[in-house]
């Protein structure tokens, strides 16, 4: 799924462990809870619309992926104080593996076309592993728009959580 929606599940998680649980277990679980969150909201995204190639040419793909990173850019910018611990938790994996592992890999393979795609330090392995054993019932809509309306649902759900936190 989207960083938005990464994001605001990393703050909802942070809140519920700050409220519950003592120090340093509060800090200690919300670190492991927003990391394990990631895999599970990533093995889930294939109930939306996620195209793994960019359509730039689709009017719909690029409204909406201008939309939902305007928005995930704000989430940042709204959240990062006080929810740094969640927030980096959380987006460690896309991090790590888009902006390290795969560059790396992407290299390798213009060296070598032949080389295969198989890095023991590439984190998202966790969720094709999850997807794999546990979501394989799941129907995939990737590239199907309406997809976009599951994406909607769980970021609406999340921000109305997250809401009383600031009022
Ligand atoms: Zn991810």
């Amino acid at each position: 799924m989207e960083t938005i929606t990464h994001n605001l599940i990393a703050v909802y998680i942070q809140i519920f462990c700050f409220q519950f649980l003592l120090f340093p277990f509060n800090v200690i679980f919300t670190i492991i809870f927003a990391y394990f969150s990631h895999i599970i909201v990533d093995a889930f995204s294939i109930l939306t619309y996620h195209t793994p190639d960019a359509h730039k040419d689709d009017k719909f793909w690029l409204y909406w992926h201008i939309i939902i990173y305007a928005l995930s850019a704000a989430s940042i910018v709204v959240f990062i104080v006080p929810f740094w611990l969640s927030i980096i938790s959380a987006n460690i994996m896309d991090l790590w593996d888009w902006f390290i592992i795969r560059p790396i890999q992407r290299r390798k393979k213009k060296k070598d076309p032949e080389s295969e795609w198989k890095s023991p330090l590439y984190l998202h392995a966790s969720v094709d592993w999850f997807r794999r054993n546990l979501l394989f019932w799941l129907p995939r809509w990737t590239y199907k728009k309406g997809g976009i309306v599951v994406e909607i649902i769980v970021i609406l759900i999340f921000s109305l959580l997250v809401i009383p936190y600031y009022i």
